[in-house]
């Protein structure tokens, strides 16, 4: 078993369609794929229908969170789910309640841009994001469509849409320790994404870390492209003491990073036992 357990399609801020992102896992030589769009699971069902045969596709999402230190301040985290029930009420509801957020978030950015005479419009990036979640991305593709900027990349920075950026603008959050909880009631496990991943922003302390654990989160995503060895060491000490387990995941994109698919796997053990912790058919096709 190969299997990579993030990845993003263009139903969020990835630029392939569900089809094209199914035969790209196969094509990387894949046999389990995770789909976790941010704050949505809509390509889930487009993926399936196209799955090549040997593939499995995990259900997904990653969920936009914040964890509210004993100091008052609060840290944006992502939560990765799997195997929540598509139909769940209350998941739901929560996700339209982050996308709402993201639209009128991102609708502010733009404006803050246009205000400053930048030849970027809510149309533009509303085009760009194509009906789904969307995110600083988009925002950031429409700066290089308008010859402002030359990456994706080089909007996310302090001059522009970057972790206190001149135009950022901070995003709708769900409160992590309701959503490790909202993610169990709708059959799934939850995963830490990416848990120092520093230069988005401050990241949670090993105590803070524990108290997920307590809350129920059920791994963490140790191997990530954004943790160096140091780190991913760190991890695993938490890890074992938490008794969480351990996921790695590739975080692609498609075009909008330079991630490839396959760079970071999950133990195959692993893998079987998340499936194990679903309380419904988590894995949507399989491996042959
Ligand atoms: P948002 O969720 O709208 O705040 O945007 C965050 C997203 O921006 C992440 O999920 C990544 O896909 C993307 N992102 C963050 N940093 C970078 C970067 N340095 N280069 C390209 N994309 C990035
Ligand atoms: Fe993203
Ligand atoms: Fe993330
Ligand atoms: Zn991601």
């Amino acid at each position: 078993m190969r299997a990579d357990l993030h990845a993003h399609s263009g139903v969020s801020d990835g630029t392939d369609t569900p089809a094209e992102f199914v035969a790209a896992a196969a094509a990387a030589g894949l046999t389990v794929v995770a789909l976790t769009d941010h704050d949505t699971a809509a390509g889930v069902p487009a993926a399936a229908a196209e799955l090549p045969s040997g593939l499995g596709l995990l259900a997904g999402m990653e969920l936009s969170c914040r964890f509210t230190a004993v100091d008052g301040v609060r840290v944006g985290v992502h939560l990765l789910a799997y195997g929540t029930d598509p139909a769940n009420p209350a998941l739901r509801a929560s996700c339209t309640r982050l996308r709402d957020g993201r639209l009128s978030r991102t609708r502010r950015m733009v404006a803050l841009l246009a205000a400053d005479g930048l030849p970027v419009s809510w149309e533009q990036v509303a085009r760009i994001a194509g009906g789904g979640s969307v995110g600083r991305p988009h925002v950031a593709r429409a700066l290089v469509e308008a010859g402002v900027l030359t990456s994706v990349q080089a909007a996310f920075t302090e001059e522009w849409i970057g972790a206190g950026g001149r135009y950022y603008v901070d995003k709708v959050e769900a409160d992590v320790t309701e959503a490790i909880e909202l993610v169990r009631a709708a059959g799934g496990v939850s995963v830490l994404a990416h848990p120092l991943a520093s230069q988005r922003g401050r990241t949670l302390s090993d105590d803070e870390i524990v108290c997920l654990a307590g809350a129920g989160l059920t791994g963490l995503e140790i191997d990530h492209p954004e943790h160096d060895r140091d780190r991913r060491d760190h991890l695993h000490r938490i890890a074992a003491a938490a008794g969480l387990l351990v996921t790695g995941g590739s975080d692609y994109h498609g075009g909008n990073k330079p991630n490839r698919l396959g760079a970071e796997l999950t133990a195959p053990g692993v893998v079987e036992d998340l499936l194990a912790r679903c309380t419904g058919p988590a894995l949507l096709g399989g491996p042959a």
